[in-house]
This record gives C-alpha cells, structure tokens and sequence, in this order.
C-alpha cells in the first residue's frame, strides 16, 4: 500500500500563496480578507471554521468570524450576507455548511456576490466551472486535483469511478475530471447504483465521498489503482480523550497487503480542503483588484 498523506501537499501549496501574498501586499494591496459565518453549534462545524481561521491568519490574511445562534432567522442571515457582498474590505465569503433546517441553504448560497463565492457552490461559478470557464472551484475537488497531480497519478485516459453526487463533492469532481486537460472517463455513482464493485473494480482511481464509514474495501479496487477517501466519519471510542476517532470512507487497514496508493484520513484531502479556500481567497482578492 502507498500512503498518499496530504501534510506535505497543503503545507507546499499553502508556502505558494504566502510567497504571493506577500508579493501582492508589497504592490501596495491590503492583504486578503475572509469573512466566515458559522450559524449554530455544531461540534464538527465549529472545528473546520476554526481551523479555516487559523490558516487565515497564519498567513497574513484578515479573518471576520460571524458566529450566530441555531435560531438566527434566514432574513437575518441573508441581511449579513447582502453586508457582506457590498463591504469593500470583505474579498471572500463563505458560510458553513450545514445549515439549521429552518434555513434555505440553497437561498443563502445564491445570495453570495459571485465574486466572492470563495467556496464556488453559487449557480454562477458552478456553470461557469461546468462550460470551461474561469470560476471559484469548489475547494475539496480542487483539493483532490491538486493531491493526484502531487503524486503524479496521471488522468487523461483512465477510468475514475467516484461513489457519491453531491453538489459540494461528488458532482464537481466530474466535472473537474472530465474538462480538457484532466481528459478522465468518469463514472459517478448513487446510492441506486446496482453492482457498486463493477464500477469500482474496472477503475484505475476511485474517490469515494458518501459519508459512510466502510463503503468500500480492499475487494472493490483493482491491483495499481488509486483511492482518494473524502469522507469523514466520527467513530464513536471511549479510548479517545475526545470520545470519537475520525474514519474515511474505505476500510484503509484492509489495503495494507494491496498495490494500492490511498489516501488517509486524518492526514488527507481534508488538509486540502482548507488550502484552497486560501488559494480562493487570494484569487478572489487579486481579481477585485481587477488583475
Ligand atoms: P452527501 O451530500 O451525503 O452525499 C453522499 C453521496 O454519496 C450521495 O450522492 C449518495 O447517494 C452517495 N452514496 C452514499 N452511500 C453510497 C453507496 N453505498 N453507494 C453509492 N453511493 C452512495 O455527502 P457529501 O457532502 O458529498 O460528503 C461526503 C463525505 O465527504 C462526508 O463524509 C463528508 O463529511 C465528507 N466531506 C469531506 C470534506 C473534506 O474536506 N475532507 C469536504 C466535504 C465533505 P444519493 O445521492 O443516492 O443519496
């Protein structure tokens, strides 16, 4: 088995945008701003906002943290969002997702200016992203070209089997992986796909983001392929001082007798998940500045 850990990947991309923010502050630019709104309580929430702050910071960014309660009204937070958009000091803007149910997350979403949707999930870039043009790209799927490019698992002509469809996860990912350039035959699976293994076994990559620990083992990946693992389980475990251990979803232990490269979680694409909203957020500012 080879271990594709992401530390040193996110710790090489996030030394390029400190090198280019430092170069776009000596051009006589503010450093780059994100405003980050996090409604409610929580646990998991609350810990990818604080650490989305810490990387912010760490790297000469502005970080504005709205944090409002799980009875915020969606007009109040669609006021913040309108604030937000029209704040010349604010470049990026992003809301933690998920949202209470008494809140339209997709009504929310759309309110975010274009240009500031650092996490790329508006109407906007995500039709941009799909016809090819320059656009935010979500940042787990960002994160996981960067990751195979990284490690040099070549795309173009193979087959790449992802297990999931969401509009944050899985259906970027197609899409990223089908546009010239990545040149990738691209299977996308649900849970009403029949024979899930047929489609994993014929594929040289496999990224699987359904958020169940155990979805695939070591049975479901041929010999030489590659298994990006998104999810992310909390397993319960009183041996742990905070009570949980966190799981992908492939069974990683199963593969460690396999020619198999994976990655790991903790330790992997979620790493990248927060460097590129840095790199989001830096572009995001250099193009306000018309650049
Ligand atoms: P989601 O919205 O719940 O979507 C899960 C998708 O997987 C759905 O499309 C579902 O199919 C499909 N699915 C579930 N079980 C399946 C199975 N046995 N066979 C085939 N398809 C199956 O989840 P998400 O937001 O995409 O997140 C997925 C996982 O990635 C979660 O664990 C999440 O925590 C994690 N995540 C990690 C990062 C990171 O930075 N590392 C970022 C985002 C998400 P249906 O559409 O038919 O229901």
């Amino acid at each position: 088995m080879r271990r594709l850990g992401c530390k040193k990947v996110s710790e090489s991309v996030l030394e390029n945008i400190r090198k280019r923010t430092e170069l776009f502050i000596s051009e006589g630019n503010r450093a780059p701003s994100l405003a980050v709104v996090l409604v409610g309580e929580d646990p998991a929430s609350q810990t990818y906002v604080r650490k989305k702050a810490e990387a912010a910071l760490s790297l000469g960014f502005v970080h504005f943290q709205y944090s409002l309660s799980a009875d915020t009204e969606e007009k109040d937070l669609l006021h913040l969002i309108d604030e937000l958009n029209e704040r010349d000091d604010v470049d990026g803007i992003l809301v933690q997702l998920p949202l209470p149910r008494s809140i339209d997350a997709d009504k929310v979403i759309d309110r975010i200016a274009p240009e500031k949707d650092v996490d790329g999930f508006t109407p906007i870039n995500v039709g941009r992203m799909a016809i090819g043009k320059e656009a935010f790209i979500p940042c787990t799927p960002k994160g996981i070209m960067e990751t195979l490019r990284y490690y040099g698992i070549e795309t173009a002509g193979k087959n790449v089997t992802i297990i999931g469809r969401s509009n944050i996860v899985g259906k970027p990912m197609a899409l990223l992986l089908m546009q010239k350039g990545a040149d990738a035959t691209v299977t996308v699976c649900n849970t009403k796909t029949q024979n899930l293994k047929e489609h994993t076994l014929s594929a040289d990559i496999v990224i699987v983001a359904a958020g169940h620990p155990g979805t695939i083992d070591e049975s479901y990946i041929k010999d030489g392929a590659a298994v990006i693992d998104v999810g992310v389980n909390r397993i319960d475990d009183p041996s742990k001082e905070k009570g949980f251990r966190l799981a992908g979803d492939a069974d990683y232990d199963s593969f460690r007798d396999r020619d198999v490269s994976i990655t790991p979680v903790p330790g992997g694409v979620g790493l990248m998940t927060v460097s590129m909203l840095m790199e989001n957020t830096l572009e995001a500012a250099i193009r306000r500045r018309g650049r």
